[in-house]
Parts: structure tokens; C-alpha cells; sequence
């Protein structure tokens, strides 16, 4: 793949200042006193989707009144010693399964509290077709076909879920008895379906051997208050904890708070619509890495870096200096960009872009579709202007 030639790379630095572009230039600069000013002819975001600052805290009542030590996993202190304690960790995301069990190797004891059930699935941490095959093939096409398998199995099993969830569902449990037996079946059994929100893999069976050994539990129950030693139940159940993690998610946000200017007026991102799943309307030369919410997510960001590079390539070769798609179609809907009902996606909707309802604005989360649109599609269509 060629390199952006003699176009400068975008860099950025760590702040909130407005990153200024000109409608008609398609330039990019920064203008902020007291600050650093790096331009560039077209800017790149690899900014993840989240508030990298602080994590998402309910405010529970009392919250304030406990006495022991509070940790939010965005902000874990490095010195926390945790040896021979009492944890409780507040969530059951995958934050929330991976703490739990690396945790319980020398806490005295930790409970996972979920308000709702989460589904849990065990993957082998060593990937043995892919080991065998490193045995027999070189590097390249063991790695060529692991990734192959790797993505059929994904999206077979993603397919499952979404057609037959019942049989998706069935699957799953038959999986959880196997590891911790029925009475364990009703922590590990949401009301949705699976994939309505993101399933949670445990490598090697880890958080369920830390719950066999007794080094764990989970407990499924609404908090209705902190108190000064832990959290009281609404059921009236009192956990008591030295520590108490709160795993509960994350603070989806765009650009990590980074304002887009164009022609002198700031972006808003609720009312922009995404093009190919990566850059906006009427936003010029400004592109996002944003990856599946249904498979791996740098599988996606993968294919937006490549038609980056093939989007710069492209206008070196024919001497634009912008780009940007414009959405003319009367008949494209705006819809939801994420079809998720997790907590942290249905409270940033409202403030992050739309997809569009057609072709180049629909997000696929399908990397087919995606690999025919984005790896060799064409770069000039209806909706992107060159100049
Ligand atoms: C708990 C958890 C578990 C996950 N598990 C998986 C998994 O199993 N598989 C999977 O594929 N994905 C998983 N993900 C998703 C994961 O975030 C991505 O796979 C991957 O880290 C995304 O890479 P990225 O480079 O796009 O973003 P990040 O790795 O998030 O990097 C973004 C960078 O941009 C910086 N940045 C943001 N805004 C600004 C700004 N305004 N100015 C300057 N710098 C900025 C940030 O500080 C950060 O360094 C998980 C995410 C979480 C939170």
C-alpha cells in the first residue's frame, strides 16, 4: 500500500481544542492560544469511542457515606493492594469478567454484583488450529487462514444468535451448566436475546473456575443505597467490601471531546450522518476509524486505514486537495448508527451521527459487505465530491 506521499501526516495532541477546517480548502489546522498548532491536508481520527478521562458512575443514594476504597477501573490506582480483601465489583460487562477472576488469585474474596445477567461464554486462550497450522505452513498463510476461520466462525455464530435465538440461548446455557451447574443458570441468563448487547468470552473458563473454588460469587440484585461498610440491596441483603470496584462502563463519546470547526461554525455530531461508516457530511477531509460492534472491532478499523490510504493516494494522483460527501438523496432516512441496547450506547445516541437508510450512509456491521465497499469499491460515486 502506498504511503499519503508528500501530504503531511495529521498528528494531534491531547486536548479539547477546536481542530478548524476550511469547506472550500478541505485544510485542516488548529487555532487555540497558548497551544501547539500542527496542520495537515487531511486528519485522521483514531480516537476510539469513549471519554478516556472517567468512566460512567450512576449516582447511587448514599454513595458518599462509604468508608472503604472506591476504584473505577479508568482510573485504577497503580499502588492498589488488594491482597487477602473483600472486593465487590459492581457490573458484569467485560470489564467486569475480566477483574473478577484476576482479582480472586489473591483477594480474600470477590462478588460480582449484576443488576442484570450477562451472557457469558469460554474461549480457549491458545487458538490450537492456528497453532497447528503455524506448524505446517509459513507464518503468512497460517496467519491468513486463522484469520479466515476466525471471522467465518464470528459471524456464523453472530448469524445464529440473530435467527435462531432460542437456539443460540440453548447453546449457552447447556454451556453454563456444564461449567457451574444448574443452580447457576438464573445469574448467567439475561432478557435479551443474544447480541442484542455484546457477548462476554472468559478465557480458559477463568471466571468460572474462581467461582467453583469459592474465590468468587455472583450475586444478581438492584442496589438501593451505599452504606458506610458496602451496598444494601433492594431485597434488604447487605454486601459488605473492603473495595468496591465500579465496573459499570464506559462514557461513549466521539472524538473524545474534540470539536470539528468548518467555515468558521462547529460540527455537531448529532446532526451529521456518516458516510461508509467513517467520515460525516459536509465535513471535508476528515475521517474516523470506528470498528464492529458485532465481531472484532479493529477487523472494521482495518478496512477504514486501508481506504484512507486509498482515499490519499487517490487525490495525490489526481491533484484534488479535498474531499467530502455531500448528502444529496432526499430519500435516505437517518437512522440509529448503533442497533445495540447497551447501557453506554442508548445513553450517547442522541449525541453521536446517524447512519443513513441506503448505500454509501448504511453501516453494514457485515465485514463482506464491507470488504467489497470499503477494500475494493469505488473511491468516486454521486456522493463524494473531489476538487
Ligand atoms: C472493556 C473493553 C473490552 C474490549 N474488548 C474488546 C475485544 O475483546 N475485542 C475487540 O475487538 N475490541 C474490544 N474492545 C474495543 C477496543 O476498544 C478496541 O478493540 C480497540 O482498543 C480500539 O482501538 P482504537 O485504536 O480504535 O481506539 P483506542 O485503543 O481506544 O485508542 C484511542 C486513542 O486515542 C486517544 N484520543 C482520544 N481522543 C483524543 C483527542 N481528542 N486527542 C488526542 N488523543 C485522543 C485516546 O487517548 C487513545 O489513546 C474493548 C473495549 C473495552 C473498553
Amino acid at each position: 500500500m502506498k504511503r499519503p506521499g508528500s501530504r503531511k501526516a495529521a498528528k494531534t495532541q491531547r486536548n479539547r481544542k477546536g481542530r478548524r477546517g476550511d469547506g472550500e480548502t478541505g485544510r485542516q489546522g488548529e487555532e487555540e492560544k497558548g497551544s501547539k498548532v500542527f496542520t495537515c491536508s487531511f486528519l485522521y481520527l483514531c480516537t476510539g469511542y469513549y471519554r478516556y478521562e472517567e468512566g460512567y458512575t450512576p449516582e447511587w443514594p448514599g454513595f458518599g457515606e462509604y468508608k472503604g476504597t472506591l476504584v473505577h477501573p479508568q482510573k485504577w490506582p497503580e499502588d492498589l493492594d488488594y491482597e487477602g480483601k473483600r472486593i465487590l465489583v459492581i457490573g458484569s460487562g467485560a470489564t467486569a469478567v475480566t477483574l473478577v477472576p484476576a482479582m480472586a488469585e489473591t483477594a480474600g474474596h470477590v462478588t460480582m454484583l449484576q443488576r442484570s445477567p450477562t451472557y457469558v461464554i469460554t474461549m480457549p486462550s491458545q487458538d490450537r488450529i492456528a497453532n497447528a497450522l503455524r506448524k505446517i505452513l509459513p507464518d503468512k498463510a497460517a496467519y491468513t487462514l486463522s484469520r479466515w476461520k476466525n471471522i467465518l466462525r464470528q459471524g456464523f455464530f453472530y448469524t445464529l444468535s440473530r435467527r435462531r435465538p432460542s437456539l443460540m440461548k440453548r447453546l449457552i446455557a447447556k454451556g453454563i451448566r456444564a461449567e457451574l451447574g444448574e443452580e447457576h443458570l438464573p445469574d448467567f441468563t439475561p432478557r435479551y436475546d443474544p447480541w442484542d448487547q455484546r457477548l462476554c468470552i472468559v478465557p480458559d473458563s477463568d471466571m468460572f473456575h474462581a467461582i467453583k473454588s469459592g474465590k468468587a460469587s455472583i450475586v444478581t440484585g438492584e442496589i438501593d443505597s451505599f452504606t458506610e461498610t458496602g451496598v444494601r440491596l433492594t431485597n434488604g441483603d447487605v454486601i459488605d467490601a473492603d473495595i468496591i470496584v465500579t465496573a459499570t462502563g464506559l462514557i461513549l463519546r466521539l472524538m473524545d471531546g474534540l470539536e470539528l470547526i468548518v467555515d468558521g461554525k462547529p460540527v455537531i455530531h448529532r446532526e451529521k450522518v456518516a458516510y461508509k461508516g467513517m467520515m460525516y457530511n459536509d465535513v471535508p477531509n476528515v475521517a474516523q476509524a470506528f470498528g464492529y460492534t458485532n465481531a472484532s472491532w479493529t477487523l472494521k478499523c482495518d478496512l477504514t486505514s486501508e481506504y484512507v490510504c486509498r482515499l490519499i493516494n487517490h487525490m495525490d494522483e489526481h491533484g484534488y486537495s479535498y474531499c467530502v460527501p455531500r448528502l444529496k438523496d432526499p430519500t435516505v432516512a437517518r437512522e440509529p448508527a448503533l442497533d445495540f441496547n447497551s447501557g453506554y450506547v442508548l445513553r450517547a445516541l442522541d449525541e453521536i451521527p446517524s447512519q443513513g437508510s441506503k448505500h454509501p450512509w448504511r453501516l453494514h456491521q457485515n465485514y463482506f459487505k464491507d470488504l467489497r465497499m470499503l477494500r475494493y469499491g469505488r473511491l468516486e460515486d454521486d456522493t463524494m465530491e473531489f476538487h
